[in-house]
């Protein structure tokens, strides 16, 4: 090795050694006669001086040194004098006193600065991001990720878990989402496709016996860039034999909280994860996956709503409908336009408006204390103060919140409130930055019809299991068909499904004619599954996990791509390389391919 020691790893306990050191130039500073190189590597940054009276040559080769060259030195350990030393570093008692010193490689003058977190335009740190992941930063994300990663698997094998690798070369398997292609060289005309998910392997891999199998898997999906994903990602792809849904969710709460504890011992987690059913969810948060770290439930007013005299809450209650609400604590002064961007807000999710109420200036008073002159709101003249005072008191208000109320259909009203629920956790700042609330979500719909087409469409993916006792609606009532689906949600994130999956040929079947397959396209798309099942297939389940989302959560960042050594844009460019870039026209030919002329 060129050094002897890590930058990071030095010590008041080395004093007195002699040490090599290679690494980067972080920062320079000539003080006239003596020069001080701060010296990082992948450990961290120590400082070297530059004594000429120590050394004249070695003075000299520090003199040209500048950020980001790649240099050596080698100097004994030394106390820093009194009053100079750095808290901040953890070697900043110590500095080496260079004897000796050599450039291994000058650097040009980096596009952004390395040694500083200041905010950089995310597509030039993506066109180098080489010099990106030098930063302090992105270097503790990607150590996170390989420790996340390291734990996973050696929780795991502890477990009696084996991973094995799947293929990136197969066949198209539904997750719901677009198929990378790859055209085929020797089979002219035909193509793989790269997996969605390794689903149909692992399915594969509880027939083949393997009881417990695991992987930390790369996945592939073309979909339209919406939110935070990756064409390319990483899942935590599991499956086992024998057992039920709880066996699984048990299993992954372990994990967990054994992984939290270990790597990040600082951040609050829940000794179990609350279980909801997805109707209930969405009912209390309006979404399949509320952050939990803040309270702010959706309440049901229409009771209340249907006695007052506001048409809007007593015709949406007599069509069936719902009056629903939430409060803003502490929002009642809330002015014009932040009104308007929450009544903005709740259209943008099909609701036909926004009805607010605000409850007098001062914070935190008892309801009782609330007059109708303190009550503002469009609404007041069609509701009696004792309809207000009973809306407010089922939101759990006090004098100086806010009100948030929608009116109309059910799904409707859940949505839009849900979106308003995030909305003031975030404005207010309600969730604690230092808390991971995980949980599950179960007794989700089977199939769902897609309007356009007339057809059933999973919910998931064709493979999961129905409720034993639902599966007789499949002839008569496929809408009510409860699937034994979970998914597993963090801090507002779904962080991966999973599920019991069927594992008979004939209701696997019955599903496929169900979602609109014909005989032909069952035997050509799935004819391998069918078969394998009718070879002792065993009851299995499982589950995948976004590894990317976790870590990130774990790291405290607001996208996948920050722990994600190369990722794409969110237009699916490789800014590194510059791809997708075009082929030659051999390469074309050797594939049997002719392009198109790409139509206006
Ligand atoms: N294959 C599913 C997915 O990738 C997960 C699972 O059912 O295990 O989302």
């Amino acid at each position: 090795m060129l050094k002897s020691h890590n930058c990071g790893e030095l010590r008041k306990e080395n004093v007195g050694q002699t040490v090599t050191l290679a690494g980067w130039v972080d920062r320079r500073r000539d003080h006239g006669g003596l020069i001080f190189i701060d010296l990082r590597d992948r450990e961290g940054i120590v400082q070297v001086a530059f004594n000429p009276e120590v050394s004249k040559s070695c003075h000299k080769v520090a003199s040209q040194m500048r950020s980001e060259f790649v240099v050596w030195a080698s100097g004994e350990v030394a106390k820093r004098p009194p009053g100079t030393e750095n808290l901040k570093l953890s070697t900043g008692e110590v500095e080496v006193i260079a004897h000796d010193a050599k450039i291994l490689n000058p650097s040009k003058t980096p596009p952004f600065y390395i040694n500083e977190d200041v905010e950089v335009e995310e597509n030039l740190r993506l066109k180098y991001r080489y010099l990106d992941l030098r930063r302090a930063v992105m270097r503790e994300n990607m150590i996170l990720r390989h420790q996340v990663v390291k734990f996973i698997r050696d929780f795991f094998d502890a477990d009696g878990f084996i991973e094995i690798e799947t293929p990136i070369l197969i066949k198209s398997t539904p997750e719901g989402a677009r198929d990378y292609l790859v055209p085929s060289r020797v089979h002219a005309g035909k193509f793989y496709a790269l997996p969605q998910s390794p689903q149909q392997l692992k399915q594969l891999l509880m027939v083949a016996g393997m009881e417990k199998y695991y992987q930390i898997a790369r996945c592939f999906r073309d979909e339209d860039t919406r939110a935070d994903r990756q064409p390319e990602f990483t899942q935590l792809d599991l499956e086992m034999s024998f057992v039920e849904d709880e066996d699984i969710l048990s299993l992954l709460e372990r994990l967990f909280i054994a992984l939290v504890k270990t790597i990040k011992p600082d951040t609050k987690v829940m000794e179990s994860f609350s279980r909801f059913s997805y109707n209930d969810v969405m009912n209390q948060y309006g979404t399949d996956k509320p952050d939990l770290r803040f309270g702010l439930e959706l309440k049901d007013l229409s009771d209340i709503a249907a006695q007052s005299s506001f048409d809007i809450f007593t015709s949406a209650v007599a069509g069936g409908g719902k009056v629903k609400g939430i409060r803003a604590p502490g929002c009642a002064a809330y002015s014009r336009k932040q009104l308007d961007d929450l009544n903005q807000l709740a259209r943008s999710c099909g609701a036909g408006g926004l009805v607010t109420i605000a409850l007098g200036e001062s914070k935190g008073g008892s309801l009782d204390e609330l007059t109708p002159d303190m009550v503002h709101s469009v609404a007041a003249k069609f509701l009696t103060l004792e309809q207000i005072k009973a809306m407010a008191e089922r939101m759990e208000a006090s004098t100086g919140d806010l009100l948030l109320i929608v009116a109309g259909d059910a799904k409707t009203v859940n949505i839009s409130l849900g979106a308003m629920r995030q909305e003031i956790g975030q404005r207010l700042k309600l969730a604690d930055p230092n808390t991971l609330a995980f949980a599950y979500i179960k007794n989700f719909p089977l199939l769902r019809k897609n309007e356009e087409t007339g057809y059933w469409e999973s919910e998931h993916h064709p493979f999961t299991r129905p409720w034993d006792e639902d599966e007789s609606l499949l002839d008569t009532a496929p809408e009510k068909v409860r699937s034994k689906h979970y998914d597993m949600i963090c801090n507002g994130f779904e962080i991966g499904g999973g599920s019991l999956r069927i594992h008979t040929a004939t209701l696997q079947r019955k599903i496929f004619q169900l979602l609109g397959y014909t005989d032909d396209d069952i035997e050509e798309r799935f004819g391998h599954m069918l078969e394998a099942f009718e070879y002792g297939a065993p009851p299995h389940g499982g589950i995948a996990l976004g590894i990317d989302r976790i870590v990130m959560l774990l790291a405290g960042r607001e996208t996948i791509r920050e722990v994600i050594a190369f990722p794409k844009t969110q237009s699916a460019l490789d800014l590194t390389f510059n791809a997708p870039a075009p082929v030659t026209e051999e390469q074309l030919a050797e594939l049997h391919i002719l392009l198109r002329e790409e139509e206006e």
